[in-house]
């Protein structure tokens, strides 16, 4: 494994090392893990009556004249022409008058780039230029396209990845020879090599399996250890169900729906069983998953121990605590909550850390900042950790260590089948909450133009008058020159002059200081904010029922499990809602996906539907389960390989459980590896 800095890749000095940390990459071993996010492939050339517009594509013919160089305001625009058999090509390019002495009429080339539609004609803008035997080399291989960053383009990053890729000693294989026979996958230095430069298409996917594989099989490894040390554990600390938390339940501002009830009677079986409980509790968004938590703290508390809920945002943590204070003192419960967040000045967090030593507070409520070193509990029983998407196996390891084996309970509305849930979640037991209250209705969807805006803002403006609230999301903070996609700060404004003064507009977005999105989070819960333009920050957990619209812009942008999510935040009340998805791109396969969102609200069926639609041929998809922290695999699109690896952990683990045979020693060297990376991710 290569840890040197990047700068010993020849061609990298301090200031394009600087711009790669901005990317993640540090080490040469970052760079060759630094997949390209899609590749170019290079088709054989297009008749030129067959272009379509938008499109990149390869024209080959002869120029009809020698270019002309006109200026064009300040600019210096060359343009040619070019005629093959079905027709003639407008080319132009901007400020590259050299070009001319190359472009002569009469030569044969071969033309890539952009085609577009000009006063109803074709034309190529900025295409590249090569012989005719150049594009032949080229024909059908794929050239990557790595994530990008200001200053940082694609070519630099092709080049120095190829540089790591000459200039490293090829590493030992370190899968049994037998795994992948059975498995079919390519040896490792070879698919390092080809994921970044295929040669074709079958090269890549063969060299994105293996790496593929490798993912779910080390993480599964990891999942089945942990499983391994907490199989059967007796609980030191059995939680009964008292009287008050029974008549606690019974005085809820609503009835529980019969799924709500089912799960919590899983959950109440755990606690009270003598084993430690490990349970997944996956339910759709808005099916209610948090007054089951409530009621296991409430548990935990009235045991006389305390109870601690794990959440991925401090605006989430926040607004959990309040609804907690809330309907205890509604309730006239004597349960302690506490709120531990990482925005909280250090005297605060002194005086928290006090009072969870001392046992003070019953239940504490935060981001991670609670698993950090520095929160001693006086008695934890019960960890719950919620929108668990967030957090990986190792995170629940640790909280688990924190208390004498606490029960740990996980809530998670990421829509995976119970297959795959029942192999990623190895070391759970899965509750499933299948049913939405009965007071709901589906949530009105339309997938629309840029055109409809208008009709969208009057529409909010309505609904703000009938009392509710809207929320509205972009894809981007600020402007940018890289993306051309709406951003939260210049919207917000727009949106102000759209809609009448006496309608309050915020913003909000990842950037800004944890007590300022507090703040703003706050006053739009307490409806003193009606229209609150976001970014995706939003996304997870968050609750206002009273907001009824959800307005996406550049819908096309996000993947349909995101959006999905952020429709989550509407509907949560009696009222109609509404989810507006503005689609930015114009284009027909966009619409068709996000049409299946339109046809549907339920995420399991979404993410199903997804998957058909992108076929398991299109890897490079919207990857929808970038929350299980897989940086290529997909868990929908790779079931496959998923499954494939889930057998082979199996049979290398019951064989030789803690890998100590000779045969498995690169694997277990790579393993520590691994393990030891992902603690240090926790910051720990
Ligand atoms: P999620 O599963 O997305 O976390 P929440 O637990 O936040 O959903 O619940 C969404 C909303 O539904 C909350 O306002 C909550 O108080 C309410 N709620 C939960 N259970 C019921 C129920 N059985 N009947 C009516 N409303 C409910
Ligand atoms: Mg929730």
């Amino acid at each position: 494994m290569n840890t040197e800095a990047i700068t010993s890749i020849k061609g990298i000095g301090e200031k394009t090392a600087r711009l790669f940390q901005k990317l993640g990459v540090q080490t040469v071993e970052d760079l060759l893990h630094y997949y390209p996010r899609a590749y170019d492939a290079f088709l054989p050339p297009q008749p030129v009556s067959e272009l379509a517009p938008e499109t990149v594509a390869a024209v080959e013919g002869v120029l009809t004249k020698t270019a002309d160089v006109l200026p064009y305001g300040r600019m210096k625009v060359t343009t040619a022409a070019l005629r093959d058999i079905s027709g003639l090509l407008t080319l132009t390019w901007y400020n590259m008058p050299y070009l001319k002495s190359a472009l002569r009429s009469g030569e044969r080339f071969v033309f890539r780039g952009r085609v577009v539609k000009k006063k109803g004609r074709m034309a190529m803008e900025q295409p590249l230029m090569y012989t005719p035997e150049e594009y032949g080399g080229l024909v059908n291989s794929m050239q990557p396209v790595y994530g990008q960053t200001k200053g940082l383009g694609n070519k630099t990053i092709a080049k120095a990845v190829s540089e790591a890729l000459k200039g490293r000693r090829t590493e030992r294989e370190y899968l049994p020879e037998d795994i992948r026979r059975r498995c079919g996958l390519a040896e490792y230095n070879f698919a390092l090599e080809h994921i970044h430069f295929p040669g074709d298409g079958a090269e890549l996917l063969f060299a994105r399996k293996r790496l593929v594989f490798d993912e779910f099989f080390m993480f599964l490894v990891a999942v089945r250890l942990l499983k391994d040390r907490r199989e059967d554990v007796q609980s030191p600390c059995p939680i009964a169900v008292s009287g008050e938390v029974r008549a606690a339940q019974e005085k809820l501002p609503f009835s529980l729906t019969g799924a709500q009830k089912r799960v919590l009677g899983e959950v109440y079986a755990d606690l009270s069983g003598g084993r430690v409980m490990n349970r997944l509790i996956q339910g759709d968004v808005g099916s209610g998953k948090t007054i089951i938590a409530v009621l296991a703290l409430l548990a935990a508390a009235y045991n006389g121990y305390q109870g601690a809920l794990m959440v991925p945002t401090e605006v989430l943590a926040r607004q959990h605590f309040e609804s907690m204070e809330d309907l205890f003192g509604r309730l006239g419960l004597t349960a302690r909550p506490i709120l531990l967040t990482g925005s909280m000045t250090a005297k605060e967090k002194r005086l928290a850390y006090e009072r969870i030593r001392c046992h003070e507070a019953d239940i504490v409520i935060g981001t991670h900042a609670l698993i950090q070193e520095k929160v001693v509990y006086d008695n934890l029983a019960l960890v719950i950790t919620d929108e668990q998407h967030r957090f990986g196996v190792s995170q629940r390891e640790m909280l688990g260590n924190k208390g004498r084996r606490p029960h740990v309970l996980v809530m998670s509305a990421t829509p995976i089948p119970r297959t795959l849930a029942i192999i990623l979640y190895g070391d759970l037991d899965i509750s499933v909450i299948d049913e939405l209250p009965a007071d709901r209705r589906p949530v009105k969807n339309c997938v629309v133009g840029t055109d409809y805006r208008e009709n969208a803002y009057r529409f909010i403006e309505r609904e703000v008058r009938a009392g509710r609230q809207a929320y509205v999301i972009c894809p981007m903070v600020e402007a940018s020159e890289l993306l051309e996609a709406e951003n939260v700060l210049d919207y917000s404004k727009t949106l102000r002059e759209k809609l009448p003064s006496s309608i309050q507009v915020a913003y909000l977005h990842g950037k800004m200081k944890a007590q300022e999105k507090n703040r703003l989070m706050e006053q739009f819960a307490a409806g003193e904010i009606q229209v609150l333009v976001s970014t995706t920050v939003i996304e997870v957990g968050i609750n206002v029922p009273n907001a009824t619209v959800m307005m996406i812009e550049n819908a096309e942008r996000f993947g349909l499990a995101q959006l999905h999510q952020l429709r989550g935040r509407v509907g949560r009340g009696k009222e109609q809602s509404y989810c507006i998805m503005v689609d930015g791109s114009g284009q027909a396969d966009t619409r068709e996906r996000l049409a299946i969102l339109n046809r549907s609200n339920d995420g399991f069926f979404i993410a199903s539907e997804d998957l058909k639609l992108r076929g398991p041929g299109d890897i490079f998809g919207v990857r929808q389960s970038g929350e299980l922290n897989f940086k290529l695999a997909d868990i929908f699109t790779d079931a496959e390989i998923l499954k494939c690896a889930s057998r082979e952990v199996k049979r290398l683990l019951d064989a030789d459980p803690l890998l100590e045979e000779e045969e498995n020693r690169e694997l277990k060297n790579r393993l520590d590896v691994y393990l030891a990376r992902r603690y240090e991710k926790l910051n720990l």
